[in-house]
């Protein structure tokens, strides 16, 4: 177990977000990540993401598969799909 340094709660060493400015923070009070994950699959990504307990605020990914990109919405609706990398140009 470590101790959050903002709410002084302890948490499990599995989770730890170390930032520059307020130390080892607890889940809860850790922001959160943005994650671009190009050819992204059924976003196992994000499952392990939330199995170790990572916050996630965005999560953008890039899948052509139909299938893949019908079971992430079902999962994950909040996913900002952005289409095939190939057609990207700005
Ligand atoms: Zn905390």
């Amino acid at each position: 177990m470590k101790t959050c340094s903002e709410c002084k709660k302890d948490y499990p060493v599995l989770w730890k977000a170390k930032t520059r400015d307020r130390g080892d923070l607890c889940k809860d009070c850790c922001k959160g990540i943005n994650v671009l994950s190009l050819f992204n699959g059924m976003s196992t990504g994000h499952t392990a993401l939330d199995n170790v307990g990572i916050k996630v605020n965005k999560y953008y990914s890039s899948e052509l598969k139909p299938y893949a990109i019908e079971l992430t919405q079902y999962h994950y609706p909040e996913t900002i799909q952005l289409g095939d990398v190939n057609n990207w140009s700005e």
